[in-house]
């Protein structure tokens, strides 16, 4: 069969891709493996008629008014400002760590003009590497060690199994302090979840007429049969080379969803729970969609070393590893490997997007 582009994976990254292609007269074959569209940004309604999300929370945040006004096409959004809480020595509290968990956990009635003062005391009183060389220091340098032993230490143990001093110092670039009482965990311009939920969104970014879909088919069995000029491949980096450098690592989550018969579980959409029981974080589905029922889903993540590929493991072996691969990615002008697997990169949702924005409009140069 031919098409004029073939694009393997329906999450964002490929969907997107395609309705780009699609608009530009293009014939398109979207092959993905799953049997639903959406990727990893998947949900649905469970027996209760609540919407839950497959692979864990999502909320759409972003600066890129072309990524939104993008997606504003196929859905309006609920204009929702996530809040996530963490539960530490018996108290739900604000975090990303802001003036309020200051003055919960240490009982310091302090002013927001007072904040800075306050983490060079708690930093000036620790040990740590300078410049930092992994995930403690970064973390350290920043907060202290009280703050970085009671919010972080113990999450990122669970989340990576590994020592802190292990991981790279990127991962803790991404984690955002407040001197002030802001308890918005992201702080972009536009923030929300599509009405209609992500995958009947994905489901209208593909509805178009240059567009086909096959769903429930893996393209290396297809490979030898599919012919295009243009290959947008969302897939893993490493298996496109058949893994031949060696395999990129992943962690993964069993994530384990109970209804429970009352109005609401917890204060916020996310607790996280850094120290306590085995779970990571419990996400309530209904404060981000904002439905309304007697009934609530609960999902509690559990993190492992197999199963999907949801966080990739920035350490040093991995890094070069992406490289290598990376460099091979280049050879074939034909073929472009856009997104979070294909990347081997942590990328938000807008981010893909905005990827494919950009690597697409390279192609036309
Ligand atoms: C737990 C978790 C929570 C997250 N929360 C947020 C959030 O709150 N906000 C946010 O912006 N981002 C969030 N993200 C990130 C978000 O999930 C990603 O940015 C997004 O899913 C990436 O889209 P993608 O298309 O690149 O990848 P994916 O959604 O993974 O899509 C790739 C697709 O390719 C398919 N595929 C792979 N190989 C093949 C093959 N050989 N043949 C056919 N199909 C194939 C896969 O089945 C998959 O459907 C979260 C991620 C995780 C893991």
């Amino acid at each position: 069969m031919r098409f004029d582009a073939v694009v393997i994976g329906a999450g964002f990254a490929g969907s997107v891709a395609a309705r780009t292609l699609a608009e530009k007269g293009k014939k398109v074959l979207i092959i993905e493996k799953l049997k639903h569209l959406a990727g990893h940004c998947h949900d649905c309604r469970n027996e209760s008629g609540i919407m839950t999300h497959t692979y864990g929370p999502h909320i759409f945040h972003t600066n890129y008014q072309d990524v939104w006004d993008f997606l504003n096409r196929f859905s309006e959004f609920r204009l929702y400002q996530h809040k996530v809480l963490s539960y530490v020595e018996g108290n739900f509290v604000p975090f990303p760590i802001n003036r309020d968990t200051i003055k919960n956990i240490f009982d310091e009635n302090i002013s927001v003009n007072q904040m800075e003062a306050f983490f060079k005391t708690e930093v000036r009183n620790s040990s740590f590497q300078n410049p930092p060389q992994n995930f403690r220091d970064v973390v350290v340098s920043q907060v202290g060690e009280r703050i970085y032993d009671l919010f972080y230490k113990n999450y990122t143990i669970k989340q990576w199994q590994v020592d802190p001093e292990e991981l790279s110092t990127e991962l803790a670039n991404r984690i955002p302090i407040r001197s002030n009482r802001d308890y918005r965990y992201f702080t972009d311009r536009y923030q929300g979840i599509p009405k209609i939920g992500y995958t009947k969104l994905v489901e209208k970014i593909v509805d178009h007429q240059n567009i086909s879909v096959l769903l429930n088919a893996d393209y290396f069995d297809y490979k030898m049969d599919l012919q295009a000029d243009q290959i947008v491949y969302t897939g893993e980096l490493d298996r496109y080379f058949d893994y031949k450098y060696g395999k990129l690592e992943y962690r993964s989550l069993k994530l384990e969803f109970t209804t429970e018969k009352q109005e609401w579980y917890q204060p916020s959409a996310v607790v996280n729970y850094p120290n306590d029981y085995d779970w990571t974080r419990i996400t309530e589905f209904k404060h981000m969609t904002g439905e309304i029922s007697n009934t609530t889903t609960l999902c509690y993540e559990y993190p492992k070393s197999t199963g999907e590929p949801y966080y990739i493991v920035m350490n040093q072996r991995n890094i070069n590893l992406r490289q290598k691969y990376w460099e091979e990615a280049q050879k074939d002008k034909h073929v472009i490997f856009i997104g979070r697997l294909a990347q081997y990169q942590y990328f938000n949702m807008d981010q893909v997007i905005k990827e494919v924005f950009l690597k697409l409009q390279a192609l036309e140069k």
